[in-house]
């Protein structure tokens, strides 16, 4: 997978498209990703102790990885990464449009 925990992410589809947002969790099993303060559902959930209420709160859910894009530290646009060998020769993502490496 192309995005990694602490990436910011920029939603294509659905309700939040254009929002950007953190990347908390990367699931690659399933290929998704949870995005701090979006894609947002509600859980309810129950009395535990005497007195205390049931609430409704809200959390991130995952979504497919394929819905959101990565934003790009140096030209702060959505682009496509590739993979390639720096000077030290470790694999490192770069930026498409602005060459840059992501790290
Ligand atoms: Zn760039």
């Amino acid at each position: 997978m192309k995005i990694r925990k602490g990436d910011t992410v920029q939603i294509l589809s659905g309700k939040d498209r254009t929002r950007r947002g953190k990347v908390m969790r990367v699931l690659p099993k399933t290929f998704q990703i949870v995005v701090e303060g979006l894609n947002l559902r509600k859980k309810h959930s129950r009395p535990r102790r005497q007195g205390e209420k049931g609430k409704i709160i809200d959390f991130p859910a995952a979504l497919p990885s394929a819905r959101a894009g990565l934003v790009c530290p140096h030209c702060q646009k959505v682009v496509r990464v590739g993979q390639r060998f720096s000077a030290d020769g470790k694999k490192e993502r770069w930026c498409r449009k602005c060459k840059a490496s992501i790290n």
